[in-house]
Order: C-alpha cells, then structure tokens, then sequence
C-alpha cells in the first residue's frame, strides 16, 4: 500500500517547528526517522494533512553532558548513541542496550527522541529511560516542560505529550562510579523487537544493592518497572536466598501479556530468567560479574 497524499514541511529552526505543530494540531504529524511513521502511513493506520519534517533542526541534533546530566537530542539516531564514547562513559545502559535495536540500517535512521515519543512496549529507549531515572523535556509554543519518565509513558502507546508539544531532548542522571548496569532480551532472532527485555541500573555499595532500577520490555501495554521486587533488593546482599525472595516477588506483581508467539505464562518465566542474569551484574563485584556464566 502507499501513503495517503499529504503535505510536507522541512523547516530548519525549532520555533518553525512548533509553529506549524501550534496551527495544525493533530492533522500534523512530526517526521523524524521515518522508521516507524513511514509504515504507518504507508498501511493508513495514520492519515495525516501535513508531515514536519525536524531532519534540517540542528537544535535537537546533538548529545552533551551538562552539570550532571547527559544531554541526548530527540534527533540523535540510535547508531550515534552505539558509537558515541560520551554514552559509554556516562551512560553505559544505553551503549548495552543499542545494539539490539533492529539492524544497522534502521538504527542509521531512527532517533532516539522518535522511540520515546512513540512509546512501544517491546522498545529498548523508553525502558532505558525509565531504568536510569531519566527526564523528557517537551517544547511547545507555550514554553518548556520536564517530565520524568515514570510519568512520561501512559498506556499503549501513549504518552504525556500534547498534540502541540515535542520531544527537544532528554537528560539522563550521569553515571557514578559505584553505579552498575544490566541489560538483557530475548528476540526471536536478531534485531527483532524483543519479546522480553529488562534494563536494570543500582548502586553497589560494598557487597548491599540501592536504588534499585528494573524497567521492563515487552511484558505489559508499556515500559514498567517492578517496585515491589526492587524494594526487596533494597539494602541486601546478593544471595540465593534473596534470589529466590525476588524472582517469587516478580511472579507475583508481573502479569505478563501474552503476544502473537509467546504466551503469559512463558514470558513470565523469561523475565525471571533475565531477573536471575540482572542481578548476576548488579550485585556482584565487577571482576566476578564479567567472569562468571550464571543463566
Ligand atoms: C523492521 C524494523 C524493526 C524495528 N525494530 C526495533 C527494535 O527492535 N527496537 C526498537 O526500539 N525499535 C525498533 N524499530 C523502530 C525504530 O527503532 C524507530 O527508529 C523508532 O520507533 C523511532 O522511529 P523514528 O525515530 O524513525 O521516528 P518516526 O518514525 O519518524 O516517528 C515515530 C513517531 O514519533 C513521533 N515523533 C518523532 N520524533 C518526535 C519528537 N521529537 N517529539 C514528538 N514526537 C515525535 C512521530 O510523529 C511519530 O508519531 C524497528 C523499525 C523497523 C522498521
């Protein structure tokens, strides 16, 4: 099938941007890479008047660490965040989760911002952001916003953001020297989106896990975390017995939705597998986290 025939903007500066998102509201949709808007178009699930496209905007290009926060603009593709040297050094999550995303040539093309504003459950960006406490920041006309993203992801597919808003950029905390990060999925083969995930971050303070992060691919209508299973971490020691405590906690508030090839009760099994290898990083020192082969 083809597009239906719409009207097409490239303004080169954010404010144009937002003028245009201000008068023609939900009849306007925002091009970024294309890689999930394109398809839509071309199967008529979306049917909009005008596309904007931001690809000319050098103001939402661009990743940089400011005070204590790693800058990411909604236009950075997903490869740059592979290759990018700034990423692994404060944001480590993202560089293990990145190569998970589709396959190079999609990655070359999608941006971050486009991921967490489109909200896909089996997506890795919005679960990293929720794993690492991050922040959305949305521009309208009207100014400037900051969304936590444990506020940002509402339901399937949806989100905070106004018909008249978009994402600028997002900010994640920079990573500290005791923090460790963990990120595992199960795909069909590679590059497929996942059918289960899990991003998890902690601090390790000799041996005792805090703040505790486990975000979730793939297992409910959007990205969620589990907070009952992370307080039980909350302060301990890395055990078989804490083990046993965390993975019956997730069987217990996880409901996992089935999907086209996986049912409830095996993704259910899969996310505690993923629990089990999470916590083989978050909670060991980091020699003995690399070395071992804990399934
Ligand atoms: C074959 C295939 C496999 C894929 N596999 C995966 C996968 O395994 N994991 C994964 O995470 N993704 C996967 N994707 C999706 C891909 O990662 C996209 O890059 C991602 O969904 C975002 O698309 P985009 O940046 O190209 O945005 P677009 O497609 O241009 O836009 C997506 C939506 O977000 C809106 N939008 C875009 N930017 C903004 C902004 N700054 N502010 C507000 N709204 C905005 C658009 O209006 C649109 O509604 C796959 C895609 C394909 C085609």
């Amino acid at each position: 099938m083809k597009a239906p025939p719409f009207s097409y903007a490239r303004p080169r500066r954010l404010a144009d941007v937002l003028s245009l998102l201000e008068k023609h509201g939900d009849e306007a949709r925002l091009l970024a890479g294309g890689q999930t808007l394109l398809a839509t178009l071309n199967m008529r699930l979306s049917e909009p008047s005008l596309l904007i496209d931001m690809q000319s905007v050098q103001e939402l290009k661009g990743l940089s660490v400011t005070g204590n926060g790693l800058r990411i603009g909604a236009m950075v593709t997903h490869s740059e965040i592979e290759s990018s040297v700034l990423v692994a050094q404060h944001a480590p999550l993202l560089s293990l989760a990145a190569p998970h995303i589709a396959h190079r040539a999609i990655r070359n093309l999608g941006t971050f911002g486009g991921s967490i504003a489109y909200g896909d459950p089996a997506a890795e960006w919005p679960a990293c952001l929720l794993a690492l406490d991050g922040m959305v920041i949305a521009r309208s006309l009207q100014g400037e916003r900051r969304i936590a993203a444990r506020d940002f992801f509402t339901g399937l597919y949806t989100t905070e953001l106004a018909a008249n808003e978009l994402i600028v950029a997002c900010e994640i905390p920079v990573a500290t020297p005791s923090q460790r990060f963990a990120f595992h999925e199960l795909a069909r083969r590679h590059g497929d989106y996942a059918v289960v995930g899990l991003a998890a971050s902690a601090q390790w303070n000799d041996g005792e896990l805090d703040q505790v992060r486990l975000a979730w691919i793939g297992v409910g209508n959007m990205p969620l975390r589990s907070s009952a299973t992370e307080q039980i971490l909350q302060g301990q020691c890395l055990s078989d017995a804490l083990l046993a405590q965390a993975l019956q906690t997730l069987r217990s508030e996880l409901h996992a939705e089935a999907d086209l090839t996986h049912s409830a009760a095996a993704k259910q099994h899969l996310a505690g597998v993923m629990l089990k290898r999470a916590l083989n990083t978050l909670g060991r020192p980091r020699q003995l986290a690399e070395n071992s082969n804990i399934v």
